[in-house]
């Protein structure tokens, strides 16, 4: 069976729900225990079944059972968000003294926790190179304990070599960690060597602008177990009505991310077509230096690309993004609808890699709209973009 098809069951059990399609969402905190004997016993394996709320309720446990089955994992946990998720997975598996390699490419939130809070806890970060594959071998340390990869990369789009990466970090006895986001049913990381999975599920498993939620997916049961005591330990807690919206977005998950997908790749071969363009960021395309690679590690794409433009004065790029009618200027991406963030500037640091843009450098994510009237929005853009704002 295609997993297009399993993950539209994953995790639901009418039959304890008195045939109710979906799970319940369930609002607990106190769980009733029938005996001391009962609540011994429930102590000795807390993360299986009802004990506690802040342990995981029947919502909790079918998001978790679907996620594991889309990323192809043993199974997973579910976190308040993408980063809860990100910072959740780094502080199951180090310790004062360890040293973590962080791509270089890494969601800026992620860089500025190994920075901010790894560092304080005596952990040492060294960022690398994006497209190092196996070249990892050289920066691996006896005390590494962790490599961290994202592909593509955040906001600049490289295409990773995960598995020559996780071959060396295994070789050199390291775990293997992914934010997935992008790959989100496209890339399967467990079979390309990587250990522990995290989705931002906000963006598109949710995939409707209205939750915040993350998931953390284990290779194997002792993975799994690691992950789900350090995130019990903090005290991690999701929403129940998150875990709903994540579940019920997972549904529609293969058929969203088609049409985004679709959509994404037609606005990237107008947009390199345009003489404004310097260069379009996104894997599918022939042009893009990652091509190759997606092609082997990937099933197919989602609708997140970005844009270099040819050099232009900042007035003139604010009021290309100030006047769009369908690309709205907000954070976050993987919802129906269509946005656009500018990237130039502090919101991409490189300590590790190069990157140089020739002139204003864009993301958008394709949304749902009529293709249409998305390429229309973008030619009146690049028209007020030529007006020099
Ligand atoms: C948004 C994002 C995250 C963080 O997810 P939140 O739910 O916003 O915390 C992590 N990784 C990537 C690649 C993201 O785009």
């Amino acid at each position: 069976m295609k997993k297009e098809t399993r993950i539209l069951h994953a995790g639901s059990h009418p039959e304890r729900f008195h045939g109710a399609v979906n799970p319940p969402v369930y609002h607990v905190s106190t769980v009733l225990h029938p005996s001391v004997a009962a609540m011994e016993t429930s102590g000795k394996t807390p993360f299986e079944g009802m004990r506690y709320g802040r342990f995981g309720t029947p919502t909790t446990f079918a998001l978790e059972e679907a996620v594991a089955e889309l990323e192809g994992g043993h199974r997973s946990v579910a976190t308040s968000s993408g980063l809860a998720g990100i910072t959740g997975a780094l502080m199951a598996f180090l310790k004062a003294g360890d040293h973590l390699l962080m791509v270089d490419t890494a969601y800026f939130p992620t860089r500025k926790f190994c920075d901010d809070v790894l560092s304080g806890l005596g952990v040492e970060t060294t960022y690398y190179d994006p497209l190092i594959g196996g070249g990892i071998t050289a920066l691996m340390r006896p005390n590494t304990k962790v490599v961290f990869t994202e592909s593509p990369g955040s906001l600049t789009f490289e295409v990773q070599d995960v598995p020559a990466i996780a071959m060396a970090a295994h070789a050199g006895g390291a775990i293997v960690m992914m934010d997935n986001t992008w790959g989100a049913l496209t890339f399967q990381p467990f079979a390309k060597g990587v250990d522990i999975s995290i989705q931002a599920a906000t963006k598109y498993i949710v995939g409707h602008a209205d939750a915040m939620l993350g998931v953390i997916t284990a290779a194997t049961p002792d993975l799994w177990l690691k992950v789900k005591s350090s995130v019990a330990a903090f005290g991690h807690s999701p929403g129940a009505e998150e875990m709903y919206l994540g579940l019920r977005g997972l549904r529609t998950l293969p058929v969203r991310l088609r049409q985004h997908a679709a959509t994404a790749l037609r606005l990237a071969r107008w947009l390199e077509g345009r003489p404004e363009v310097d260069r379009v960021l996104y894997p599918p395309l022939e042009s893009d230096p990652g091509h190759d690679l997606w092609k082997r590690d990937f099933s197919g794409a989602c609708g997140l690309f970005g844009v270099i433009l040819k050099p232009a004065p900042k007035a003139a790029v604010d009021a290309m993004l100030d006047g769009f009618d369908h690309f709205k200027l907000g954070f976050s991406w993987g919802g129906f609808e269509s946005l656009v963030i500018p990237t130039t500037g502090h919101s991409i640091i490189r300590t590790a890699s190069d990157w140089a843009p020739a002139g204003p450098s864009l993301r958008f994510h394709a949304g749902l709209e009529d293709a249409d009237d998305l390429q229309d929005d973008l030619e009146r853009g690049l028209e007020r973009l030529g007006r020099g704002g």
